[in-house]
Formats: C-alpha cells, structure tokens, sequence
C-alpha cells in the first residue's frame, strides 16, 4: 500500500508539471482528493488494516495529502501570477490595428519647397551647383577678388588647394550664365557652408538664390518680386522695406526687412524693439559679374537675391534657436 501512495506521489507530480489551466488543476484535485480520488480510495482501503499498519500507511497518506495540497496551492498562484503575461500572447482579433507613426517632411525641405512653387509660378526655373567650389566660382567670378575685405564677411571652410566648401549659392549664377545666354531666370536652392555655430548660426545652413537677366530689367521689378514672394509667405499685410546695403557681386545692393511677424511692428524682443527683421540681400547684378561671364552690360541687366532657408523657416513657425532644426528630436519635428 505504501508502494502504491508513492506511486500516486509520483503520478501527480508528472501530471502538475504538464498542467497549464485552471480546470485541469480543478480535475487533477478531483482525481486525487475528491470523494472517489485515489488518496480518498486508499484511505478508505486502510479500514482493512491492522492498527499498527494503519499507523504507518495513515503517516504515509496524510503527507502524500499535505503535500498535494501545497502543491495545488503553489500552482494556483503560480497561474495567476502569469495570467497578465499571458493574454499578451492571446491573438484578439477584436482589438483595432497598430497605426503606423506617419512621417512628414523636415521644415526646412517643407519651406524649402514653399518657395521654390512661390519662384516657380513667377517663371523661375531650378538650377543646381556643386557644393565644393573653386575659389573662382565662389569668390572671384562674384566679384570678390583675394585680399578683399569682403572675404572676411564669410567665414570660409577651405579643404585644400583653391578649393573651398561654398559659403553662398552664388556660384550657382556664374555657372548657369557661362552655359546659357540671356535672358533667363533661375533659383538655387542648396546647402551652404560657414565656419560658424551660435543660436542663429550653423557650420552647414540653406540657401535659396535668384537671378534674373533680361532686357530693362529694374530695381522695380526686384521689389515687385520680393513683395509677391513676402506676401505669399508671410501673409498680405506684412509690409515689406529695403536698407542700402553693400554687397561685392550687386550694385546697387539691399537688405530687404519685413515688418517683425511676432509684434507686428510694435517692437519686441526678437526685432530688437525696430518692429522690422532682415530676411535677405539683394540688388542688381554688378557689371562686373557680368563681365566674367562675357554678358554684355551695356545690352543685359538682372537682379539677384539670396536668403536664409532656417532664417525664413524660424520666422515662419516662431523658432528661437537654428539648431532645433539638426538636432533631429521627434517632439519636435512631429509640430510640422
Ligand atoms: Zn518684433
């Protein structure tokens, strides 16, 4: 009899081990403790004992009891420890689809693209440049020879030879003008590169460049284009101003401001209380750009502009520091 209880001891065992729900936990009790369980048979088989083998087979029943009990116990909350774990496993065909994250595009490709459909419907076509450049193309072509001051404007990469990371998309100009005659209009988008990093500044930022060449060309029609592009960018009431300014490869030259977009004018921080913001350079095309390009300046005149891609994209979305725009944080590319 005591062979047969460790026998059940050992049945159990395996059958625990391979349990994995709660009704078959419910059915192996019944199997062994339940009215016709096998621990239940053997103590009822016992009655046919002597008293003292029913001293030694009742120690042996009533642990082998004892100890299924616990076993039982243990299991339960084994089980329903899981249970969480466990429905993650559980397909639901109920249960709505994951959602993609959708993506969009940076705001600097964002306003890049605004603008070149603003230049577009004006009847601007694209152009494209290298972005390492010769000194020439850069500098020289542009009216900036060596030793001039206006090199110091820029704060140039050099890598090596007469070549340098172009600082503007300038050279862009030179190289459309020695390929195509008059009259033309294009724009230049791309990147551009400078020896500088604050708040407003980044080694490599984006340009975006103008030209226009034809017959009677005027400073009029420089305005004319700069306000339609202000208005469609900015809105129709922001008013527009141009500043004298000095540029090597334009003359006369300006610095086109609009009306500060975070005071409308008033006065505040970020225009430092003017109510204006610089947003570009431009003016008419020097006759001596003309020149290395063998465009006749008696015959042609053009104007050029070049501005800021992340200046523009800052006033636009109201951003106070470049670098957001590198630093590639979710949070903050998912606003645009
Ligand atoms: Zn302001």
């Amino acid at each position: 009899m005591i062979d047969k209880i460790k026998q059940y001891q050992k049945e159990f065992e395996d059958r625990i081990a391979a349990i994995g729900l709660g009704d078959e936990l419910r059915q192996l009790r019944t199997d062994f403790l339940g009215k016709k369980g096998r621990v239940t048979q053997v103590m009822k088989d016992m009655r046919e004992l002597s008293s003292e083998q029913k001293r030694e087979v009742g120690r042996h029943i009533n642990e082998l009891k004892n100890w299924i009990e616990n076993q039982i116990r243990e299991k339960t909350e084994k089980l329903a420890g899981s249970s969480t774990q466990g429905t993650e496993n559980v397909f639901d065909p109920t249960l709505p689809g994951r959602t993609e994250a959708r993506g969009s595009l940076h705001p600097i490709t964002q306003v890049m693209e605004e603008l070149i459909t603003i230049f577009i419907s004006l009847g601007f076509e694209v152009a494209e440049g290298p972005e390492v450049e010769s000194d020439y193309y850069n500098f020289e072509a542009l009216n900036i020879p060596k030793d001039h001051p206006a090199r110091d404007m820029q704060d140039t990469f050099y890598i090596g030879g007469a070549k340098v990371l172009r600082t503007h998309t300038s050279p862009v100009q030179i190289h459309v003008m020695e390929k195509q005659p008059p009259p033309l209009r294009i724009i230049a988008p791309g990147k551009v590169y400078r020896c500088d990093s604050d708040v407003s500044h980044t080694p490599m930022f984006h340009q975006i460049e103008g030209l226009m060449v034809d017959e009677k060309v005027t400073f009029s029609d420089l305005k004319g284009v700069m306000n339609i592009f202000v208005h469609q960018i900015f809105g129709e009431k922001t008013q527009v101003r141009f500043r004298p300014s000095f540029f090597p490869f334009t003359s006369p030259s300006a610095e086109v401001d609009i009306q500060c977009v975070m005071c409308s004018g008033k006065g505040c921080r970020v225009c430092s209380q003017t109510g204006w913001l610089e947003i570009l350079g431009a003016g008419m095309v020097d006759p001596a750009v003309f020149g290395s390009v063998n465009y006749d300046p008696e015959k042609w005149t053009g104007f050029a502009f070049g501005m800021g891609i992340e200046r523009i994209a800052m006033l636009k979305y109201g951003i106070n520091d470049i670098r957001l725009f590198f630093e590639n944080d979710l949070r903050f590319l998912s606003q645009f």
